[in-house]
């Protein structure tokens, strides 16, 4: 696994067997009109520009991988919630916390909260007592998750976009 970080960019590298590559690379980009609260950009291409900031190896990567087999999408983060459950209804995962991808922690956070789960749930009789509990352990942690993601696109990205390498 390798991770490259840019101004306004980042990228991720996953080698996944069978020698295939899996790739992402992430872009801090101001929306269009018509382009917002869409699933993707009218634009797919990934501009050269931007390419340009990754080092020559896994700028080759993305660089040789056919049009075909890349898929272009929008990535949104939210604002942390001030809770995470009502009545018997909790959120864990995405929807509860989803986060920009610069620290690379929605899919990890999503198992923590899945496992915290479990355990309250295994430690009461009372699904209000847990839910209450898992709250109480997991609101700080993930708003903090959101927070540091956020500022860590601020920094690399909306912030230094202009910047080029
Ligand atoms: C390109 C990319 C790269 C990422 N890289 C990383 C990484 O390196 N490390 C990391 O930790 N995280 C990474 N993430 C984040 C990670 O993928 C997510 O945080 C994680 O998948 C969230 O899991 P989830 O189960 O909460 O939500 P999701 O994976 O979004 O699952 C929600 C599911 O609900 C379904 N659904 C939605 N609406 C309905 C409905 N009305 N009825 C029925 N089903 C519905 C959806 O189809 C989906 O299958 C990345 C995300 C993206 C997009």
């Amino acid at each position: 696994m390798v991770y490259v970080r840019g101004r306004g960019i980042y990228a991720n590298f996953f080698d996944i067997g069978d020698g295939y590559t899996h790739w992402g690379f992430f872009l801090e980009i101001a929306q269009q009109i018509g382009e917002i609260g869409g699933l993707q950009p009218h634009k797919t291409a990934i501009p050269r520009k931007e390419l340009a900031k990754l080092p020559d190896k896994p700028r080759s990567i993305i660089e040789a991988t056919p049009e075909e087999q890349i898929i272009s999408r929008f990535s949104y983060d939210i604002d942390p919630l001030p809770r995470l459950y009502s009545g018997q209804i909790l959120l864990i995962g995405d929807a509860a916390h989803a986060k920009s991808p610069t620290r690379a922690r929605g899919m990890t956070a999503g198992f923590e909260d899945a496992f915290a789960l479990s355990q309250h749930l295994a430690s009461t009789t009372r699904v209000e007592n847990a839910l209450a509990s898992f709250q109480a352990e997991r609101l700080p942690i993930v708003h903090e998750y959101q927070r540091t993601s956020r500022d860590v696109s601020m920094k690399i990205g909306r912030l230094r976009k202009k910047a080029s390498v």
